[in-house]
């Protein structure tokens, strides 16, 4: 086998954090020293959003405490499986509003583009975890996102989101800031991560 030393190239360090995260409750259960007895009830919420967090995140949380802030962002529980009268699974209501595959138009002058539905952190409150991320932009749909946009002097602002769009290697931003960059009526670009809060080396 050849390794990627040996080929000449290397992964970032931000890169080789993102291969890594730990995604097995039972590992940071284990890394925590977490009570085991509440190892089943976090497996089974981790279900339909599985655990994804960095080891270096892991790191600054409090040994032992369930109730470490930190811990709480990342650790799925069985709260999270509790139905809530008028709480719903798309509380923004973006279903409603995708202009094309991958780009939302809600708000006057601005649009959303979903490059991507990976994350660095799976946070436990993501008001995204049931969005349908089969649409995010890839292949042909960012042709249509750039033609929909460039055919909309009304669109002045563009957010990139997802997922975390810095999750993506800077090749593949780049291309997408070039085409960007190159809509004149195009003002303000947001970027929406949570990549710098917990794989800082990304930046
Ligand atoms: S990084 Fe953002 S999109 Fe990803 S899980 Fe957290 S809140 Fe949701």
């Amino acid at each position: 086998m050849i390794t990627q030393e040996a080929a000449g190239w290397e992964l970032p360090d931000w890169q080789r954090q993102q291969a890594d995260l730990i995604t097995d409750p039972a590992e940071l259960f284990a890394q925590l020293g977490l009570t085991p007895q509440d190892l089943p009830a976090s497996l089974a919420a981790a279900g339909d959003f599985p655990l994804r967090v960095p080891r270096r995140y892991v790191d600054l949380i409090e040994r032992g405490n369930p109730n470490d802030p930190l811990l709480r962002q990342v650790l799925s529980a069985p709260e999270e499986r509790q139905l809530q009268q008028g709480y719903s699974a798309d509380p923004l209501e973006e279903a409603e509003h995708t202009a094309v595959p991958g780009l939302l138009h809600k708000y006057h002058g601005r649009a959303l583009l979903v490059v991507t539905g990976a994350c660095a952190v799976h946070c436990r409150y993501c008001f995204r975890r049931h969005f349908p991320y089969q649409t995010h932009l890839s292949g042909k749909r960012w042709e249509q996102a750039l033609e929909w946009l460039a055919a909309r002097p009304d669109i002045n602002e563009v957010i990139l989101s997802g997922g975390d769009p810095l999750t993506l290697n800077n090749r593949r931003l780049e291309q997408l800031l070039e085409a960007l960059a190159g809509i004149p009526h195009l003002r303000r670009l947001r970027i929406h991560s949570r990549t710098p809060v917990v794989i800082p080396e990304r930046l």
